[in-house]
């Protein structure tokens, strides 16, 4: 076993032991019996503490920062021939909302940055009237880190070679809650081949975290009558965090 490893698994067995000396100070302090701690998962706080070397082809295990580095050199997928730029994700942190969608669009390809372009604009507003925003509580992503050459959906082999990334983001971010917009996100993470039509309105769960679906904001922009089901979908999410609607009725 690497010592790496072997620190990271001495970290893990101090932490719980350290609980177990708090239950004795309690029990000493109260004279009362008290119950002993269950077994904690602390793999978050020693992937921060301690994190696994940088290794471009094993994203799991990285630590925010390492992912960034790796996903610019990634050559994983014939997406990295034709990109100009990866466009890892960004917005808060840490953040309530998770928004995931399919994969960068022109504007995001020219300046790697998430969500930029027109739809992006529009997802902004969306957002706004329930209190959330990327700059205070919303970290924002997509399925594949490249742009599909003409903007075409990201092909399965590309969505798989991708989803380690996607999958150590989810971890990192540590969202409340995941919303999915569009087919490809949706049908990538929630493992189904139903289209958004018949996944939004009920929450799903990804590795543990609740999950909604929503139309993507491009397809929005496209076609008027998705806007009640998106807000429908926007009011779900604020319900869900517990946030209070800001002034819009429909
Ligand atoms: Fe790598 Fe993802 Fe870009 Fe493909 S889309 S090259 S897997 S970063």
């Amino acid at each position: 076993m690497s010592n790496i490893q072997e620190k990271r698994e001495a970290l893990g067995q101090g932490l719980q032991q350290f609980l177990t000396y708090c239950d004795q100070a309690e029990a000493l302090i109260t004279s009362k019996e008290v119950t002993p701690s269950p077994q904690m998962d602390f793999s978050s706080l020693i992937d921060e503490i301690l994190p696994l070397p940088l290794d471009k082809d094993a994203p799991e295990g990285a630590t925010m920062k390492q992912l960034q580095r790796m996903v610019p050199e990634c050559t994983r997928c014939p997406l990295c021939e034709t990109r100009t730029h990866t466009v890892f994700g960004e917005g808060a942190l840490p953040a309530r909302l998770l928004i995931i969608g399919e994969g960068p669009g022109s504007n995001e390809d020219a300046t790697g940055r998430a969500f930029v372009g027109k739809a992006g604009q529009y997802l902004d507003t969306w957002l706004a009237p329930v209190g959330l925003s990327r700059k205070t509580n919303v970290y924002l992503a997509n399925i594949v880190k490249c742009r599909p050459p003409e903007n075409r959906n990201p092909h399965t082999d590309e969505v798989f070679s991708c989803l380690p990334f996607v999958k150590r983001q989810i971890q990192l971010v540590k969202p409340e809650l995941i919303l999915l917009v569009g087919g490809v996100a949706s049908k990538a993470l929630l493992n189904t081949d139903e289209g958004v039509g018949k996944l939004r309105g009920r929450f799903h769960r990804y590795e543990g975290v609740p999950v909604l679906v929503t139309y993507h904001p491009a397809a929005v922009l496209r076609n008027e009558e998705l806007k009640r089901p998106v807000w429908e979908d926007i009011k779900k999410v604020a319900a869900f965090l517990n946030l209070t609607l800001q002034g819009k009725s429909k």
